[in-house]
């Protein structure tokens, strides 16, 4: 198992958001975590990048304890993720927003030449290739449609070359075709690049075709747990959730 949450909890001035969750994620699965607003996704998110320390219960990866280790050597470890707001330098064209991000990774600036420089070059392109945006390159990334500039974020997020990827409702604010368009890429991303993918999404069209696993949270716990036909007809999940939709 990639991933392992065991027994979390988070309690915010005696308020559980996270109670006495468990989660597993298999490597190169497509894992989706889904609920209603409040459910605490996000807390949980924040739980396994470091962002936040749990109040009981242990987080493995790859079989290693990261629980209550900061959010950099969670991210050193090979668990990626991206924030709703990621730092894009508007002014910066987008070949430059991702070089940064690679060049970060590498622990290199943009001054100090080396012969690495050129293989940095080609790893941008091919992020920006992965993420769609190699047409786009050379323009200031602040011009770029709100859809183009999620997947500049998503080109930031893998230049650290994450084992594991969160994605916190990688698809807000986005149309339903974006939405799928999206979707269908980072599912292809994943695919290529043998990446293990743990996301929300609201959409529940895109969930139940594209997750091999859902994991329902409601009021910090959860509720049910398996592969997408499994899930769907889980009579507490269509109750308290799906409702007419299921
Ligand atoms: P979701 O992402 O599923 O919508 P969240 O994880 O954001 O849910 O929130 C879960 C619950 O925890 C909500 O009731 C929210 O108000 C509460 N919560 C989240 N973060 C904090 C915080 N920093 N302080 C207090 N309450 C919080
Ligand atoms: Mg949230």
């Amino acid at each position: 198992m990639l991933l392992r949450v065991e027994g979390v909890s988070k309690a915010f001035d005696g308020f559980l958001a996270v109670d006495r969750v468990d989660l597993a994620v298999e490597k190169g699965q497509l894992a989706c975590l889904i609920g209603p607003n409040g459910a605490g996704k996000s807390t949980l998110f924040n739980l396994i990048t470091g962002h936040l320390r749990p109040s009981r219960g242990r987080i493995y990866f790859r079989g290693r304890d990261i629980t209550g280790l900061p959010p950099h050597r969670i991210c050193r470890l090979g668990i990626g993720r991206s924030f709703q707001r990621t730092n894009i330098f508007p002014r910066l064209s987008v070949f430059d927003n991702v070089q940064v991000a690679v060049l970060a990774h590498h622990r290199q600036t943009l001054r100090f030449f080396t012969p690495a420089r050129k293989l940095l070059r080609r790893e941008t392109e091919a992020l920006l290739e992965a993420v769609g945006l190699a047409d786009v390159a050379h323009l200031p990334s602040g011009t770029l449609s709100y859809g183009l500039q999620k997947q500049l974020e998503l080109g930031i997020a893998l230049a650290s070359e994450p084992e594991l990827l969160l994605l916190d409702e990688p698809t807000a604010g986005m149309s339903p075709q974006e939405t799928a368009s999206t979707i269908a890429l980072l599912a292809r991303i994943a695919r290529q690049r043998g990446l293990t993918l743990l996301f929300t999404e609201h959409d529940m069209e895109v969930v139940f075709s594209i997750a091999e696993k859902i994991t329902v949270l409601h009021q910090g716990r959860v509720l049910a747990e398996g592969p997408p036909e499994a899930v769907r007809r889980h009579p507490e999940v269509q109750r308290v959730y799906l409702g007419e939709a299921a």
